[in-house]
Parts: C-alpha cells; sequence; structure tokens
C-alpha cells in the first residue's frame, strides 16, 4: 500500500452515540455535519440509524441532499444554516428540514408550509435569531408549528464558564411557555447535566470519540506505510529545514502521509508518536506535504506501516501536539487515505 488507511469504527461511534444518550431522558440526535467529521456521513448516519437515531444535523443543505440519498425516507434531517438564498429546490428535493436563522430565512420559507425548525441567538453571536427578530417572527413561526425550537451554547466545554448558564437562562427566557421540542446541548452540552437537556440533545463531537466525552472509545485508526528506511549517522539532519538532527547513528523510517493529509504541520514541533506494533517511535523533522520522517532506532523488525492514530494516541492527543483541537483533526482527515470501517451491518 502507499496511502494511509483509515479504520473507523462504527460500532464505537454507536456506542458512543449509545452512551451520550443514556446520560439524559431526552431524545438524541447525531450531528454528522462535514462528512460525519471527517469519517463518512452517509455510512455513520445508515450506522446510527440501526442503534436507534432518528434525527440528523448537516451544517448545509448539500450535505443534507447526500445524507437522505443514504438513509432514506423518515429521518429527520435538520440543516444548521437553515435556508439560504438559493437552497430552497435542494431543501423541498429532499425534504430537509432548515434551522431558520433570521426574519429574512422565516420570510423566505415559512409559507411554503414545510416543516422547519427554528434557531435562537442566546449570546454565541454567530448563529440563530436575536431577541427582537425573535419577537417579530415568532406569533406566525408557533401558529405554523416548529419541529424545533433550539440554541447553541458557546462555553459548554468549560463546565464552570458562567456563559453555559447565562445562555440557559435566556434560551427559557425567549421560548418561554412554547410548547414544541426545545433543544440546547451539543455534547459539552450535554455533560453539563439535566438543566441543559431539554427535549432533544445533539452530540457531535463525543460520537467520533473527541473531547470533552471523556468516556468516549475511540473511533479512528490511523495506519500509514513505510516508503524508505535509512541509516542517518550521528550528527546528520533529516527534513526541510535541518530541523531533527541525529544525536546518534539512527535508523529513520520516511512514511506516507503529510499536511496534505491532514496531519498539521504545527504537530511536528510536539510530542507526536507513531507505534511500530507497540514500540511508540518519535516522529521527527517537519512534516512535509506527502512525508513524515519518524526515528525507529529502537523498533526492532519494522512492519509495513506505522500507526498515528489508536487507543494510545487520540485526536485530543495529536490536537494537543498541533496546538488545535480534535475537532481539526477529526476534520483534515485526508481524502487520499483508504477507508475502512469496521462494524458494518
Ligand atoms: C457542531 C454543532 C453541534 C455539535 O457539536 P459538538 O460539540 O460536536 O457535539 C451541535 N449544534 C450546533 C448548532 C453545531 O453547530
Amino acid at each position: 500500500m502507499s496511502t494511509g488507511h483509515l479504520t473507523i469504527d462504527l460500532d464505537a461511534i454507536a456506542a458512543n452515540w449509545q452512551a451520550l444518550d443514556a446520560l439524559t431522558g431526552v431524545p438524541t440526535a447525531a450531528v454528522v455535519k462535514a462528512d460525519g467529521y471527517g469519517c463518512h456521513a452517509p455510512t455513520v448516519a445508515a450506522r446510527l440509524l440501526q442503534a436507534g437515531a432518528t434525527k440528523f444535523f448537516v451544517a448545509v443543505a448539500k450535505e443534507g441532499a447526500a445524507l437522505r440519498h443514504a438513509l432514506g425516507e423518515g429521518p429527520e434531517i435538520y440543516v444548521f444554516s437553515g435556508v439560504c438564498a438559493g437552497d430552497a429546490p435542494l431543501i423541498l428535493e429532499h425534504a430537509l428540514i432548515p434551522c431558520l436563522n433570521s426574519a429574512e430565512q422565516a420570510d423566505r420559507f415559512l409559507d411554503t408550509g414545510l416543516p422547519f425548525a427554528i434557531q435562537l441567538d442566546t449570546g454565541m453571536n454567530r448563529l440563530g435569531m436575536e431577541a427582537d427578530e425573535w419577537a417579530a417572527v415568532r406569533d406566525e413561526a408557533i401558529r405554523r408549528g416548529p419541529k424545533l425550537v433550539m440554541s447553541h451554547l458557546a462555553c459548554a466545554d468549560e463546565p464552570g464558564h458562567p456563559m453555559n448558564a447565562g445562555q440557559l437562562a435566556t434560551f427559557h427566557e425567549m421560548t418561554e411557555g412554547l410548547t414544541c421540542p426545545r433543544s440546547l446541548a451539543a455534547t459539552g452540552g450535554i455533560l453539563l447535566g439535566p438543566d441543559y437537556h431539554f427535549d432533544l440533545t445533539r452530540p457531535g463531537v463525543g460520537l467520533y470519540g473527541g473531547d470533552p466525552f471523556a468516556g468516549a472509545r475511540p473511533v479512528v485508526t490511523l495506519d500509514l506505510p513505510v516508503i524508505q528506511t535509512r541509516a542517518v549517522a550521528a550528527g546528520e539532519t533529516v527534513g526541510y529545514g535541518n530541523m531533527w538532527r541525529a544525536t546518534r547513528d539512527s535508523r529513520v523510517a520516511t512514511v506516507s502521509a503529510g499536511y496534505a493529509d491532514g496531519l498539521i504541520r504545527a504537530m511536528g514541533a510536539g510530542t507526536v508518536q507513531l507505534f511500530a506494533g507497540d514500540t511508540p517511535c518519535p516522529l521527527i523533522g517537519r512534516v512535509s506535504m506527502d512525508l513524515i520522517t519518524v526515528d525507529v532506532t529502537d523498533a526492532g523488525t519494522l512492519p509495513p506501516a506505522l500507526t498515528l492514530l489508536n487507543a494510545r494516541q487520540t485526536v485530543d492527543d495529536l490536537a494537543a501536539a498541533a496546538g488545535t483541537i480534535g475537532y481539526e483533526i477529526l476534520t483534515s482527515l485526508g481524502a487520499r487515505y483508504e477507508r475502512r470501517y469496521e462494524g458494518l451491518q
């Protein structure tokens, strides 16, 4: 093999969904935007449908169309960005449910009589209607019966952050007296406790094994083929910019994957390892576009591929080394990898 193999454990995704579902007494949707956080939305969603999920969220209508194709009629597919200009045909054709974010979107859609949700801004200032807009739209929207009224938390990954309680209070104020289902919590919000659960939760990253769901089962394994190994004498350097210099006579493996495959270049300066079987081997030198280099001096007989992501080194470990978050590691997983699925049914 010449490209990396990405193995996605669908049973682990289903188990993570079930574990998050068990933390609340309310239905649990599944967020599969950005191609299912890099894990392939249609495959992930089909597995979660079997596990019991019936409601899915994507970012944009185009993603919803692909998902409808995979799931068939029945499951609800919500679109966070709502109905943007030109989206109406996709929304109609694929029976998507837009989360209307503004009075303008409400004007564009409510008259169709089709199912819709409402997204409110409770302080994040990113998507959703603010209080005055909501006041103008509210009577008409309620008369037409939204499937859901939702908002999103800005700081849910920090349980002690005062923003959480503030947004909760604002959400209560803005939705007081409504009888339709309400939703506030993504992964972080589920972990904040029952006050945040309302009638539906919307976890994303926790399904894919990422923080802040500490109990998550790891989902992705990434095996990268060794293309070449060489002896590097003490004092010689490896890679662009001579960033690594051998302090002893070493053996260096060149491995097929680089920043074009989502291996964030900044992680080169971190503490990343690749595993040769059970033996951790340090990533050395700069991450280049298609290649990385690994010190395998202590590895013994080298397997044909080294493992970058597994239960010992997770997406969050890699994120920490690259100065980013697990979400970015997941959604950067490269298109060049061969994808394999465990637990396909
Ligand atoms: C991405 C997103 C989610 C899922 O968030 P996670 O932190 O991945 O669980 C839920 N709701 C909205 C509005 C989102 O944008």
